[in-house]
């Protein structure tokens, strides 16, 4: 479709034709633009595109062009003005830290989220005189106890890994703006084709391009995704500090992104079968999955998402012995700790992600010794189940 064109596609056509301008190649396929930086007709030409006056690429730190196609589309998606791309789902965080926070000012944070996240604003983002609280994201009293004078960014991740657990996103919008804070939402689980989080009032949403976006493992990347505003701060830091995206990193996701609604409605659906089916087993004390109709989440998540998502958690009865029996007597589903791929991947949180947590920690976070955490691939449903089944048949 033009640039010019004003017709308002649906998100299945701006996720496979949002971004591409064809080069003078006439190219089908979006090209990955291979190069660190561009040349010039003449010094009259450069200087008139370093210093602005006239659009055009420079540096491919911050203008490339694959990267620049990822994130039209990407914002497209979300419904939002602007988009930047980075190397990472952490450099994105970290990207919105250093855009809107300085010294004196104060964050607060859902509890349950990305264990990296966590250690972002504790160790790091603290070292420059920012105070973070991390809070119950379902307990909209808690964040209201926690705002100050000085809170100037709300973050959350929802539904949150592993327990998905499901934050208000129009009530923490209200409480933010309320208090003249940003509430930005890591949208990494859900993706723009299940969940939109800037239509819901956040001012932000960060995505880690590795898990759902690429969909297949394969490479690493993040977003940040805002009004043109906000995002021209998020632009000017990544220019100058240079956690940029790759061009070929961007070509992967550019693919994924064509690819996305269909993946995660499959994802949704797997989950929603195999969710129900762990529900009526006998050796699982308890399932966490939005879908299930006792989730204490699943009306707000059919209120604000448009599919469940893929990650299934589970716990089994006799603690760490169980759980590592179900994952350890797995036939092709893998050990691993990342997520959002078409290949089912299977962890136990309480000595992995969660690992460092004191033991404490994880009795006030659930992350019990029994718990398991399935990220649900596009292998075939009924396969997975039985895979399990081999552990779960000898606890
Ligand atoms: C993986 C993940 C991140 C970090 O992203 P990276 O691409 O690994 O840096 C952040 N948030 C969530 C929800 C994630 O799952």
């Amino acid at each position: 479709m033009s640039q010019q064109d004003d017709i308002e596609y649906q998100l299945d056509t701006l996720a496979i034709r949002t971004g591409h301008t064809r080069s003078f190649e006439g190219e089908h396929g979006e090209p990955i633009f291979l190069t660190s930086s561009f040349v010039y007709e003449n010094a009259a030409e450069a200087a008139a595109k370093f210093s602005g006056a006239e659009p055009g690429n420079i540096y491919s730190r911050f203008t490339n062009p694959t990267v620049a196609m990822f994130e039209k589309r990407l914002a497209a998606l979300d419904g939002g003005e602007r988009c930047v791309a980075t190397s990472s789902g952490m450099a994105a965080i970290m990207a919105v830290a250093m855009s809107f926070l300085k010294t004196g000012d104060h964050v607060i944070c859902s509890r349950a989220v990305f264990g990296s996240t966590v250690s972002l604003f504790e160790k790091y983002v603290s070292k420059f005189g920012v105070a973070v609280d991390f809070v119950d994201l379902t307990d909209i009293n808690a964040w209201k106890n926690a705002i100050r004078p000085e809170t100037k960014l709300l973050f959350v991740e929802s539904p949150s890994n592993p327990l998905s657990e499901i934050a208000d996103v129009q009530a923490l919008s209200d409480l933010a703006h309320k208090n003249d804070a940003l509430l930005a939402i890591d949208n990494s689980f859900c993706t723009p084709a299940l969940q939109q989080p800037l239509k819901l009032g956040a001012d932000l949403v960060v995505y880690s391009a590795t898990k759902y976006l690429d969909g297949q493992g394969r490479a690493l990347g993040g977003a940040v995704v805002g009004s043109d505003k906000l995002l021209e701060e998020v632009f000017g830091y990544v220019r100058t500090a240079g956690p940029s995206m790759s061009p070929f990193n961007a070509w992967v996701f550019l693919k994924g992104l064509e690819t996305l609604k269909l993946r995660m409605n499959a994802h949704s659906a797997s989950a929603q079968k195999i969710a129900e089916w762990l529900q009526t087993h006998d050796k699982i004390e308890k399932v966490y999955f939005a879908g299930l109709k006792d989730h204490v989440g699943h009306e707000l998540a059919a209120k604000q998402q448009k599919g469940f998502g893929g990650i299934v958690s589970f716990e089994v009865i006799g603690g760490r012995d169980s759980a590592w029996k179900v994952i350890d007597n797995t036939k092709f589903i893998s050990i691993t700790g990342n997520l959002g791929d078409v290949k089912s991947t299977i962890t136990h949180p309480a000595t992995t992600t969660h690992g460092k947590l004191s033991p404490e920690a994880k009795e006030a976070a659930g992350i019990r010794e029994g718990l398991i955490r399935l990220s649900v691939g596009l292998e075939d449903a009924d396969d997975i189940i039985r895979d399990l089944s081999h552990g779960l048949d000898l606890v």
